[in-house]
């Protein structure tokens, strides 16, 4: 059975988008069998894997109403070895509709339960707030991924994310576990950046990846073509890390 990861952290801008679509683009080419799950109603992880997200008749919005079957959203091969559950801005209304709902933490679970025994990996991109929607990828999933970037304020707010981490395990999904810590957006000229970098080493009691995603002009200039960094620019330094990320994250999973 595949792993489920939430990539989570409600920090904007730390690169959670482009962590979500680059991982699972490179763990698809590795010949894994991938979901992506676009739980932001921004929808940039949607049409970052090439989907026009306006374009689709069904989205996680119409799944979490339940307007339609996870059979119905679902975006079959957006690439090779890559289905997606796309979104857009539909979503943002998901919360209210909520209100009162039975279950409401874990709809999403429910549905992707129906066909996860299809995938090697499924990657959920979560919005940069702790809201229902966060809490339903964190219910959904087995471990949670946490990018952060390589700027000063990078431990600001990661306290309340691990609090957030424990309740749901608490309370919601007790199998849930800390995937562990990816740096982002790593500036190599500036002295900041390694000062993160050994900050937050010393100061997290958590897994750190090895590989450390570099700022690379390539990896901001992929979505506008709709394109996974792999694809857009294999020789890249950002499509080196992140295939390097992707071996790491396999690894693990043989690891256990
Ligand atoms: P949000 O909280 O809004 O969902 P996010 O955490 O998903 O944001 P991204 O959208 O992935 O963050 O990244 C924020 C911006 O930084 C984007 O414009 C993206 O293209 C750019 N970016 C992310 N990672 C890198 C990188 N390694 N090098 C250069 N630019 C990057
Ligand atoms: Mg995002």
């Amino acid at each position: 059975m595949g792993r489920i990861i939430a990539v989570a952290n409600q920090k904007g801008g730390v690169g959670k988008t482009t962590t979500s679509i680059n991982l699972s683009s490179c763990l698809a080419a590795k010949g894994k069998k991938v979901l992506a799950i676009d739980m932001d109603p921004q929808g940039n992880m949607t049409s970052g894997l090439g989907i026009d997200k306006d374009g689709v008749e069904k989205t996680v919005y119409d799944l979490i109403i339940g307007q339609a079957t996870i059979e119905e959203v679902l975006c079959k091969e957006a690439l090779e070895n890559l289905d997606v559950l796309p979104t857009n801005i539909d979503l943002s209304g998901a919360e209210i509709e909520l209100i009162g709902v039975e279950n409401k933490e874990f709809i999403i679970r429910d549905e992707v339960n129906k066909i996860r025994d299809n995938y090697d990996f499924v990657i959920i991109d979560c919005p940069p707030s702790l809201s229902m929607l966060t809490i339903n990828a964190m219910t959904t999933a087995d471990t949670v991924l946490v990018p952060i970037q390589c700027e000063y304020y990078a431990l600001e707010g990661l306290s309340q994310l691990i609090h957030t981490i424990e309740l749901v395990r608490e309370r919601l999904n007790p199998l849930l576990e800390m995937e562990g810590v990816v740096f982002t957006m790593y500036d190599a000229r500036t002295n900041l950046s390694l000062q993160v970098v050994e900050n937050v080493k010393d100061n997290l009691q958590q897994r750190i990846y090895k590989t450390i995603i570099p700022r690379n002009i390539r990896l901001a200039e992929a979505p506008s073509h709709g394109l996974p960094i792999n694809i857009y620019d294999p020789k890249s330094t950002g499509a080196e890390s992140y295939m390097l990320l992707a071996d790491e994250v396999i690894a693990r999973e043989e690891e256990e």
